[in-house]
């Protein structure tokens, strides 16, 4: 078995995977069930600071993503699209698979979005039903300032869709703060459960739009209408996978005891950022460093592929590297969830100095002294 410190699927704690082992029983007949759903949603929604309802459908984060673009998307709408990375650009798939009219609003995929230059955009154009955002984009470890970002939007009317599914519980989410109508999660990053759900919590607003639309929802999988009135009817549009279910919960009850989190993921980003500078590494991003993964280019004269096997075959340690047009150029470090802890941050990074050393890249000084020194 590897040591995962993937950007996701992150590592699985004993107590979640143990969860997924209880007994079950008829999740579409058992009012229990329908009872724990509930509950369950209803303590996504505290997490993210929000009243807005929280619901869990059965696939994996992609599928929130779709569910979003699905479920507001009309013919002909005008979407924006924020993009700064390739989930960001990645929405504009779903829009138009949909029937929408993406608008792409594409800036330096080396600097988060910067809220002026949105803003000056939006005095021009805010012509559009909705705006996505990527509040972390994984692939280059891009961090977006969502809560200055979407209360811009809808000063101009704009609905905002936000994925932060790889940012949120290692980074702040505050959904009420924010002015999000419509945030997506998923089971496997920070949240620290295996792969296979996805969560959605969405405004009133988002549930005015719609019932007000004039065409139908074009899918039923990713439909977010067929959940609304569930808990009266006690009636799930399709049965719900329970043991995935009794795992999430878990999780998060961890996170709801886990009172450092934040604190924790922040003292980690930092000081494993200020190591690889400080040994001559460079990180990918010139600004915007999400606390929940950090990417760094791969030095001359060496291939991402060798880092991460050597990383795996000699170390047990499992890296990352990426994907799109970052594919071959960066190695990632996934430090968010149960993957954020000192001990397996500090063999990671030693391992990693190893690695590179056993590759000929110099290095200033040495990457686990310099992330044991910052860390504390
Ligand atoms: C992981 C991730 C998703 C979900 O992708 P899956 O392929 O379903 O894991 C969506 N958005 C972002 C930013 C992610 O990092």
């Amino acid at each position: 078995m590897y040591k995962i410190m993937t950007p996701g699927p992150t590592q699985v704690k004993e107590n979640i995977r143990l969860a997924r082992a209880r007994e079950c029983t008829n999740p579409d007949l058992d009012e229990t069930f329908v009872e724990f759903y509930r509950e369950t949603c209803r303590q996504i929604s505290r997490l993210l600071h929000t009243e807005n309802e929280t619901f869990i459908l059965d696939g994996e984060g992609i599928l929130g993503l779709e569910a979003a673009c699905a479920s507001l998307t009309e013919p002909g709408d005008r979407v924006l699209v924020l993009d700064n990375g390739v989930y960001g650009k990645g929405f504009a798939d779903f829009v138009s698979l949909y029937g929408g009219n993406p608008q792409l609003y594409t800036v330096d995929d080396r600097r988060p979005i910067d809220p002026q230059k949105l803003e000056h955009h939006l005095q021009k154009d805010h012509d559009y039903k909705y705006a996505t955002l990527v509040h972390c984009d994984t692939p280059s470890g891009m961090l977006n300032d969502i809560h200055t970002l979407c209360p811009i939007l809808k000063k101009y009317g704009i609905l905002t869709v936000v994925d932060s599914v790889s940012a949120m519980f290692g980074e702040e989410l505050n959904v009420e703060k924010a002015q999000i109508d419509l945030v997506c999660g998923g089971s496997q990053k920070a949240v620290s459960a295996p792969p296979g759900l996805t969560f959605v919590t969405i405004s009133q607003e988002v549930k005015k739009v719609m019932a007000d639309r004039k065409t139908p929802i074009a899918s039923f999988y990713a439909n977010l209408k067929v959940f609304e009135g569930y808990y009266e009817a006690k009636w799930f549009p399709y049965t719900m996978p329970i043991s995935d279910i009794y795992g999430l919960r878990e999780a998060f009850d961890n996170i709801e005891k886990d009172t450092d989190i934040l604190n924790r993921h922040a003292r980690i980003g930092n000081a494993c950022r200020q190591a690889l500078k400080g040994a001559g590494l460079k990180l990918h991003l010139a600004s915007g460093f999400s606390n929940t993964v950090t990417v760094f280019d791969v030095p001359e004269g060496v291939k991402a592929q060798d880092i991460l096997s050597i990383m795996r075959e000699k170390h047990g340690i499992m890296l990352a590297g990426s994907f799109d047009n970052l594919a071959g150029q960066v190695i990632r470090i996934g430090h968010m969830g149960s993957n954020a802890n000192v001990k397996d941050m500090t063999e990671t990074m030693e391992g990693l100095e190893q690695t590179l050393r056993q590759l000929g890249v110099p290095l200033k000084c040495s990457l686990k002294e310099g992330f044991c020194q910052l860390v504390d």
